[in-house]
């Protein structure tokens, strides 16, 4: 799964696992990094192993397995240093995934981009394969919770009836729809909520003629907060649901960098925008990229694209 998981990428992963395990398989999960503790319930979390802080252990896992799934991710740089050693490695890859532009290191792949979540091709992958039976609740639960998410809870235009039709099945095999929103969705720390308050409140640029939202949050801010990780996670929704906002954005200060996350609604692709200038990538009305330069110097650039894509933000139609 790609680095700082979400509900999609740990649930695609361990749904899958929870498969292979039923099959006779011996099976290892791995994350390239920690992921926030409101998603630690999720039946197999216990066996997964972080890279960051294992990494020899990881490097045997992967030296031994017979075959890499990729889960949740398209191109090996969003694995770190762990997308040299599968690159490398002589294992068969599997690569099961919905993001745009897949790069080309994969044996086989069921991709689509048409898919709302990787879970959601898991689990076709198991229906086609006549083990639908075999999905207990433990992976329905982390099947739902990454089609939950992903979809934006059954809100993104990627919610299709087939959607539906899955997710109803995964809540007839014993799905607590209730308890899987609550344990994600509900689950705030104090400080996490005033981190968001503070966010909205002093660290948000509307910028109308460009119909674009941002945020800037710099390290000392996520410090007085006591961020930790999943923490930003959802902000940039609310500036993209700012009235004739179409593009939003959060930037944001890390110990290894600046973490961006995009999100616009119509056509104009936040996809090929953080491909083409801030080396990431992801769907067209959701992607994120990253950049080494600071906070400011971050900013500076974000704000000058705008006025590259200005006609593009503009020409956006929507009510
Ligand atoms: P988020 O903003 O929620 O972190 O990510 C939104 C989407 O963009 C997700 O599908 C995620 O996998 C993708 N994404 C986020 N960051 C990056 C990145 O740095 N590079 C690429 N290629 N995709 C990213
Ligand atoms: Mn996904």
């Amino acid at each position: 799964m790609h680095t700082k998981p979400d509900a999609d990428a740990l649930g695609s992963s361990l749904g899958l696992a929870g498969y292979l395990i039923k099959k006779g398989h011996e099976v290892s999960v791995i994350a390239p990094t920690d992921y926030p503790d409101f998603l630690k319930w999720m039946k197999g979390n216990d066996d997964v192993t972080i890279y960051k802080g294992n990494e020899e252990l990881c490097d045997k896992k992967l030296g031994e397995a017979d075959i890499v799934f990729c889960l949740d991710f398209s191109s090996l740089n969003r694995i770190d240093e762990l997308g040299d050693i599968i690159s490398c490695s002589s294992a068969i890859k599997v690569l099961i995934d919905h993001h745009l532009d897949p790069q080309d290191f994969a044996d086989y792949r069921s991709w689509s981009t048409e898919a709302a979540a990787t879970a959601e091709l898991v689990y076709e992958l198991i229906k086609d394969l006549n083990d639908e039976d075999l999905i207990d609740i433990g992976m329905a639960e982390s099947l739902y919770a990454g089609i939950m998410t992903d979809t934006g809870s059954f809100r993104h235009p990627s919610t299709t009836s087939r959607v539906f039709q899955i997710a109803a099945k995964l809540v007839e095999i014993g799905v607590d729809v209730n308890n899987v929103s609550r344990q994600i969705y509900d689950s705030n720390s104090l400080d996490r909520l005033r981190l968001i308050g503070y966010a909205l409140s002093e660290r948000l640029v509307v910028l109308p003629e460009y119909r674009t939202a941002y945020f800037k949050l710099s390290a000392d801010d996520l410090k007085k907060y006591k961020y930790s990780t999943g923490d930003s996670e959802g902000l940039v929704n609310y500036g993209l649901s700012i009235v004739g906002v179409v593009f939003a954005a959060t930037l944001i200060e890390r110990e290894d960098g600046v973490k961006m996350s995009f999100r616009s609604v119509g056509d104009f692709s936040v996809n090929q925008f953080a491909r083409d200038n801030f080396n990431g990538g992801g769907h067209r009305n959701a992607a994120g990229g990253k950049s080494d330069e600071s906070l400011d110097e971050v900013v500076d650039k974000f704000e000058k694209l705008l006025l590259r894509y200005k006609s593009e933000l503009n020409n956006e139609c929507v009510d």
